[in-house]
Parts: structure tokens; C-alpha cells; sequence
């Protein structure tokens, strides 16, 4: 049997007619960069987050660093975030010049660590971004308040959280500003780049909308010194046949992610998520934990499963980032969580019989093992 780690061609076949249809209407419009279907999907994305904008941009990265300018980060300040995360989210901060000031993780949820937060602030500090990872939500309503009591902006990095819930409320909504990635593999992914900033600040959102349009409110007349990072039109209207369909995809990862929680609770070798009681968590990621990580990843290769690590290397070990002076040992949880992290297959059309295979073969390794 041969189970890949994701599968974008059967989610596809569902949907073909679809997207046949909106995307001729964008070359009918010729509305390539931008246009009425990236302003549809802006508008019925923004909805669906419960958020008064949301500004579409080339991609998640682009949607960080975008939120970071637009709310006045920039040199000489530092922004607290979580080491085991993508590295966008620090690449982000580094680019509007601020400094990434590295918080551990909570090791049941892989989320940043709230009660860690206010001993990393000091008086350059000026935003945290907690990145909700594989899906589930920090613990937002700590976070909300350190950065009430210290004046900090919070961005939440929800590139891996479409459609997910803190205490009901949207992923992305809870902030001053959310950050999404509609990356082909994300649980909302377009047929290329994409990205989008949501927001309830209006003055927020008009900044952004200019900023990422050459600073300009009107053509060729520029207001601030911008950058070009549009949505695609392809994208929008990618993005807009599949964000109706998102809450049964939500569902169809929930209810695999359930399958192999029952599948795998029992064996002692195997940590399995939690789903912690104020999330809904949407699995971008299924992530299980072991000590022989890389023998089980050989393992169920021969088997022909195909697995993942998200991520190896936390951010604070990095090469890139070594010049921010951490070292081994700083963050033990996420350098733990990081040896032991393996990312199973899970897509929401991934087959009932596939779950029970890896997990069999699981079972089937770590007996060996
Ligand atoms: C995917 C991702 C990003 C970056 O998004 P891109 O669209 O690939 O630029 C940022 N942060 C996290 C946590 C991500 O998973």
C-alpha cells in the first residue's frame, strides 16, 4: 500500500468544474493582479473569520511582515515568538529589522508557553506573535492580557490554523491582526502563492491595503513607500470556490485525526496530540512524538508510508539565527518536541483503511523497535 503524506489531486477531483469556471472568468476579466475576485474572496474570507478585513498579499510571509510594518514594528524593536515554529514567522520580524526574541513551548499543545512570556519583555519589546501550530490555537486569552498590562500589539500567525477556534472565536480574529498562508498544502491552499492579513483595525487595514500596493491609494500617486504584493487573481478565485468548502474539509481532518488518536492511545512508545479543552484544532498537522523517530520514519517508508517532520530544527538553532547568540539547551521543550516529532499522513480525503494501515504498522515498528 502507498500512502503519501498529502494528496492535492483527489481533493481536485471534487471540485474541477469549479475552479474550471472561475478561473476563465478571470482571463475573460483579464483581472490577473488583484481584481473582483480577490476582493470576493477578501470579503467572504473576512466573513467567515467574523473580522471586519482581511487584505489579500502574495503569501504568509509576505502577511506577517506586512502586519509587523503596517503596525510600526521596525529597528530596534523585538517581538516575542515561539522557536518551534516555520521560519517565516522569524524572517518576518527580521525583515521590518526588529529582532525575534525566542519564548518556549508548552509541550502538550507545541504552543508557545504564556506564563514564559513576560519574563522574555523588556523595553524594546513591542508585539508577540503566537503562531497557533498544526492547527490549535495558542492559549490566547494570557497572551491577550500580558500584552494589554505591557502595551504590546499581538499578531497571530494562523498560517496553519484556517477555520480553527479558541473558545468559539475564529483563529486569526483574536489579535490586532491575523496572519494566514493559503500555500498549496495549508488547509485552505491556492493553486500557487498566496496570503491574507485580517483585521477589525481599519486604519490597520488601509495602511496594509496601500502597502502592499506601492503605497499608493491612487495610481501613481504614492502616500508611503510600499512593496508589491497583491493577490494573484487566479488565487482569489481559487481561494473563493474552496473557502466554502472548508468546514467539511475542517471536519474530515477532525474526525481522521480521531481515528488515529483510538488507534494509536494505546501504545506507550507513541505520544498522540491533545486537543486542549478552549480549541478547536483543524490538523493541519497530525504530529505524534517518540524517542526512535528517525528508525519509525525508515520503518514506515519501507511500508510505503510517507511521513514528515515539522520542523527539525527549532528556529533558535538555526544557522541563519545563530547570530542572535541562543544556544543549545535555551528552549528544552521545543529542542525535545523537536527530536521526537513525526508528522503522519492526513489530508481530509485520506482513506478510513490508509489510518488503520499506518497505524498498524506503527504498532508493527515500535514492537520491533
Ligand atoms: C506556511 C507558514 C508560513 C508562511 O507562509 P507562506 O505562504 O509559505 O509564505 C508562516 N508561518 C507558518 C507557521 C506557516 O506554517
Amino acid at each position: 500500500m502507498t500512502i503519501p503524506f498529502l494528496n492535492l489531486t483527489a481533493q481536485y477531483e471534487t471540485i474541477k468544474d469549479e475552479i474550471a469556471t472561475a478561473l476563465q472568468e478571470v482571463i475573460s476579466n483579464t483581472s490577473f493582479a488583484g481584481g473582483p475576485q480577490v476582493k470576493r474572496f477578501e470579503e467572504n474570507f473576512a466573513s467567515f473569520c467574523q473580522c471586519d478585513h482581511a487584505i489579500g498579499v502574495g503569501s504568509g510571509t509576505d502577511a506577517l511582515w506586512m502586519a509587523l510594518i503596517g503596525l510600526d514594528i521596525g529597528k530596534g524593536d523585538e517581538v516575542i515568538t515561539s522557536p518551534g515554529t516555520f521560519i517565516a514567522t522569524a524572517e518576518a520580524i527580521s525583515f521590518c529589522g526588529a529582532t525575534p526574541v525566542f519564548v518556549d513551548i508548552d509541550e502538550q499543545t507545541y504552543n508557545i508557553d504564556p506564563s514564559l512570556i513576560e519574563a522574555a519583555i523588556t523595553p524594546k519589546t513591542k508585539a508577540i506573535i503566537p503562531v497557533h501550530l498544526f492547527g490549535q490555537t495558542a492559549d490566547v486569552d494570557p497572551i491577550l492580557d500580558i500584552a494589554r498590562r505591557h502595551n504590546l500589539v499581538v499578531i497571530e500567525d494562523a498560517c496553519q490554523a484556517h477555520n480553527a477556534e479558541y473558545k468559539g472565536r475564529p483563529a486569526g480574529s483574536l489579535g490586532d491582526a491575523g496572519c494566514f498562508s493559503f500555500y498549496p498544502g495549508k488547509n485552505l491552499g491556492a493553486y500557487g502563492e498566496a496570503g491574507a492579513v485580517i483585521t477589525n483595525n481599519q486604519e490597520l487595514a488601509d495602511k496594509m491595503r496601500m502597502f502592499r500596493d506601492h503605497g499608493q491609494r491612487k495610481k501613481y500617486y504614492h502616500a508611503i513607500i510600499g512593496w508589491n504584493t497583491r493577490m494573484d487573481g487566479f488565487q482569489g478565485a481559487v481561494l473563493d470556490v474552496k473557502l466554502p468548502h472548508l468546514p467539511a474539509w475542517t471536519d474530515a481532518r477532525r474526525s481522521r485525526a480521531k481515528l488515529y488518536n483510538e488507534l494509536l492511545t494505546e501504545i506507550p512508545e507513541i505520544t498522540i496530540p491533545l486537543e486542549a479543552d478552549y480549541a478547536k484544532h483543524v490538523y493541519h498537522v497530525y504530529a505524534i512524538r517518540t524517542k526512535n523517530r528517525d528508525e519509525l520514519i525508515k520503518d514506515l517508508s519501507e511500508q510505503g508510508i510517507t511521513c514528515g517532520i515539522h520542523y527539525p530544527v527549532p528556529l533558535h538553532l538555526q544557522e541563519a539565527y545563530q547570530f542572535l547568540g541562543y544556544n543549545q539547551g535555551d528552549f528544552p521543550i521545543a529542542e525535545k518536541c523537536a527530536q521526537e516529532f513525526v508528522s503522519l499522513p492526513m489530508f481530509p480525503e485520506l482513506e478510513e483503511e490508509s489510518i488503520q494501515y499506518v497505524a498498524e504498522k506503527i504498532k508493527e515498528a515500535v514492537k520491533k523497535a
